[in-house]
């Protein structure tokens, strides 16, 4: 036994989408001209009025340790914001800020499980749940939604998954990698199952702001529910802010205090300049609608360009995504065939996107990181221009 690292380190891998960016990045600092359609975040700038809120932070010296969890302002500009969407009261203690949604998410789970508690995932599923209930000592229980049910999980599903050590369930509306947005019946038809159920709900509504269907949400669909949902969310994807580190988690007072008792021991909070920026982010009168909607309304045009543009591609199958800035085509149809001028032949989706990287320059993520095999994710925040090429470069890698 390797007694340099802990037991939990091995059942830990790298971050897929993470490890795929540093690769890319690499390649590039090596002169290779590579298109990313990998790590996912907007391409759009942090909006002015929030940079110049950063810029003035430092100007005031607004540069030591704020409370744990963040400034009392501040969350309770986010409690306010949560009122607004669930229509329930949230107040200042019901909230922490974190350091990006990732640490809301793994305090959250810390402060959750225990050895041997299941934490029910439906796959496709974001890459670092797993691995961050695992850390956190629990297991993960994989619920599979393929295409043919737009990658969500009906109510039988989640019955049949369902067990006494089943501690939490992991929703994630607009989902990475697929899209799929969770229509009310279907958040009230899974709400109907968990009645008289233990289990807290951890929903992860970070892609919220970016949606092409009515957006439900799930406290507001299950209000009875208040006392056992940690809602995950932040600043990342909604104001293009995914360096800032802003991210925040909010629910029951007690589970809060939980997790600001772990935060006082591991981050203390994210950086005072973030969340001083953050407060102009979460004003009610913050003028950001426009800049968000037009954030939208652009990955709106690039999703129906690389939709129809992956649809040309023999082999190649995909239902518009109804949020988020990712298409997740079906590629098995370009597998265990010879591909591209060379013939070269993939056995799976991860040799399948070596091989896009390799022949096409294309750096895209493998379904089997996101527990989908037979898939592909590209995240199409990024260019037109990036998207022509890209697509381009992978029809002519797909082809013989
Ligand atoms: N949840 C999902 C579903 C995500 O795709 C991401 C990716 N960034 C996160 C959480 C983490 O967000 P952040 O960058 O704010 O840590
Ligand atoms: N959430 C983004 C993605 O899935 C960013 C990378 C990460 O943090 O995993 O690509």
């Amino acid at each position: 036994m390797n007694r340099r690292l802990s037991q939990r380190m091995s059942v830990l891998s790298p971050s897929a989408t993470v490890g795929l960016g540093g690769r890319i990045a690499a390649l590039r600092a090596a002169g290779v001209d590579v298109i990313s359609f990998g790590q996912g975040e907007p391409d759009f700038a942090t909006p002015d009025v929030i940079k110049l809120a950063g810029i003035r932070a430092i100007e005031q010296n607004r540069t030591r340790y704020t409370a744990v969890g963040g400034p009392a302002e501040l969350r309770a500009a986010i409690a306010a914001q949560l009122d607004r969407e669930t229509g329930m009261p949230f107040d200042a203690t019901q909230v922490s800020v974190t350091v990006g949604a990732k640490e809301a998410l793994f305090l959250a789970f810390l402060a959750l499980c225990d050895p041997g508690d299941e934490v029910i995932i439906p796959a496709p599923y974001w890459v670092s749940y797993v691995d961050q209930v695992r850390l956190a000592g629990a297991t993960p229980v994989i619920v599979p939604a393929g295409p043919e049910r737009g990658y969500r999980i009906d109510a039988a599903q989640l019955r049949a998954a369902l067990s006494p050590r089943t501690r939490a369930l992991v929703l994630n509306s607009p989902a990475n990698p697929t899209g799929a947005v969770y229509r009310a019946a279907e958040l009230r038809a899974l709400a109907d199952v968990l009645h008289g159920r233990d289990v807290v709900v951890v929903s992860d509504e970070i892609y919220d702001a970016i949606t092409y269907v009515d957006y439900a949400r799930w406290l507001h669909v299950a209000p009875e529910f208040a006392d056992r949902t940690l809602i995950v969310n932040g600043a990342s994807k909604a104001f293009a802010m995914t360096g800032w580190r802003l991210g925040y988690v909010a629910g029951p007072a007690d589970l809060l205090e939980a997790i600001r008792a772990i935060q006082g021991h591991a981050s203390t909070h994210t950086s005072s300049i973030s969340q001083a920026a953050a407060l102009v982010a979460y004003a009610p009168d913050a003028p950001l609608a426009d800049a968000v909607a037009a954030m939208v309304a652009a990955f709106r045009e690039r999703r129906d360009r690389i939709v129809t543009l992956l649809r040309q591609i023999d082999g190649v199958a995909i239902e518009p995504p109804d949020g988020a800035f990712y298409a997740f085509p079906q590629v098995a149809g370009l597998l265990h065939r010879p591909l591209g001028p060379r013939g070269v032949v993939c056995t799976d989706d991860d040799a399948l996107a070596e091989y896009l990287l390799d022949a096409a320059r294309i750096g895209v993520v493998p379904g089997s990181a996101f527990g989908a095999p037979g898939h592909l994710r590209l995240s199409y925040a990024t260019s037109m221009a990036q998207i022509e090429e890209g697509l381009a470069r992978f029809a002519a890698a797909a082809t013989r």
